[in-house]
């Protein structure tokens, strides 16, 4: 047995292409509708809040589209990331299954976000947008925004749900400095704010109002586009490179994974990791279980509905066939602040209508029980939401034990938990609660 726990490429293994599942589906994906109309919305309604270049990503029929240079210098800040196999993890489980580990939180902002991010804010230079609008939860898409407006000098504006304005301090402090300005959201800078607060100033705030702000800010500015972090196709795009570096790594280590995992709110990282995968599904005649890991208390995969709805509360965006809890669905307030999206992406529902990958929902206490088992054996202690991808990677390799069977489980750990050890702390003291899981 070869002792390779490493799997790594050098800069001139960066991904030179995105790759793009929408022109590859083998049933096209059922476009975005105007809410007014329900007709198919037309690009000039995208480009009052997005760049004409970005719109022309989201609705791309290439299968590949080239990365240009200036996003490929940035992403060798810190891609290709690297891939490792947990064999502590494998000793400790005393399972037959081999464990492997995509590391996304190497990146500046400790996640996969950045690797949207950057692109988003060179398009937007490109296209001469001076300002960028957005929504943060606990921040850590605001503080990858915020990174990768100062690296092409662009203004950044977050509105950050106020709960975690007050009580999370750390990714505020790090998005101002990025040079980002940052609101706690209910604000008084819009209309729905000033009206949000009236009507409850006591109010913790939401993803979907802070959503609803930074749009409005966006409109309401001339030189300001808006940005967002997950679920559109272009972000989808973006994080491609996560699989097709995993794929290169796999054949490094020269075994191919029998088991894709990833951890889905908006469903961005589970897309980066698994498109590539399908692609080969698709092409290449291969077959592997794709598995997103969501919340047991935001299952929008395995409890919710595939139909329309809006991305946001104020019912602004158009309307997206998606798995949806409800856009007026309020989620407990679970630790793992970035998968508390009440839908999917688009794309990540279609691929699992089609039956291309599978859905699992873990509950918060199994999460941490499997995010301190990770950091005591592998020495990382992982991002609350990327330990829904390591429960259900336990639970398969404990299942290869039972049936004395070697299977390879390739795992995206989209991010690190240093600046989530409150959540630690609230396991490790015996505080957390299941909240709010969902019946029936
Ligand atoms: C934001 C976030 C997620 C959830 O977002 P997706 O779009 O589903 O990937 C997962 N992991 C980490 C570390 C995050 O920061």
């Amino acid at each position: 047995m070869s002792n390779d726990v490493q799997f790594l490429l050098t800069a001139k293994d960066l991904p030179t292409h995105w790759y793009n599942l929408l022109p590859d589906f083998p049933e096209p994906l059922p476009p975005p509708l105007h809410p007014g109309t329900r007709e198919p919305v037309t690009p000039d309604l995208m480009t009052a809040i997005f760049p004409e270049n970005l719109v022309m990503q989201e609705m791309s029929p290439e299968r590949s589209i080239e990365i240009p240079d200036e996003v490929r210098e940035v992403y060798a800040l810190w891609r290709p990331t690297p891939l490792l196999r947990a064999v502590r993890l494998e000793r400790a489980l005393q399972t037959p299954a081999h464990i492997y580990y995509k590391y996304e939180g190497v990146s500046p902002a400790g996640s996969h976000k950045p690797n949207t991010a950057i692109p988003q804010a060179y398009y937007n230079k490109l296209a001469g947008t001076r300002r960028l609008a957005t929504e943060t939860g606990a921040g850590q898409w605001g503080s990858s925004l915020g990174f990768a407006c100062s690296v092409f000098g662009l203004e950044c504006t977050i509105y950050m749900v106020k709960v975690s304005f007050n009580q999370k301090p750390y990714r505020k402090l790090l998005m101002q400095t990025y040079g980002a300005t940052v609101f706690a959201s209910p604000s008084e800078q819009t209309e729905f704010g000033r009206k949000v607060l009236a009507e409850t100033p006591d109010t913790n705030g939401s993803l979907g109002i802070a959503i609803s702000e930074a749009i409005e800010d966006t409109v309401r500015h001339p030189g300001t586009k808006y940005s967002l972090g997950s679920v559109l196709n272009h972000v989808c795009l973006h994080q491609s490179v996560i699989g097709q570096e995993t794929i290169k790594q796999m054949a490094l280590a020269g075994e191919e994974p029998d088991i894709v995992i990833g951890c889905a709110g908006g469903g961005s990282n589970f897309a980066g990791i698994a498109f590539p995968y399908v692609e080969r599904m698709l092409h290449a005649g291969k077959k592997y279980r794709i598995i997103a890991c969501e919340p047991a208390s935001c299952p929008s995969l395995t409890k919710g509905e595939l139909r329309y709805d809006f991305g946001d509360t104020a019912q602004t965006t158009p309307l997206m066939m998606m798995h949806t809890l409800g856009h007026d669905f309020m989620p407990p307030s679970i630790h793992a602040g970035g998968l508390r999206y009440h839908g999917m992406a688009p794309m990540v529902s279609h691929c699992y209508k089609l039956g291309l990958i599978e859905a699992a929902a873990v509950p918060q206490l199994k999460v941490f029980q499997a995010a301190v088992q990770f950091a005591r054996t592998e020495g990382i202690a992982p991002a609350p939401e990327s330990a829904h991808g390591i429960a259900v990677a336990i639970d398969e390799a404990l299942r290869c034990k039972e049936e004395g069977r070697k299977q390879v489980i390739v795992i995206n750990v989209s991010g690190n938990g240093l600046l989530d050890l409150t959540a630690y702390d609230s396991y490790l003291s015996g505080r957390m609660q299941e909240t709010g899981e969902l019946n029936g």
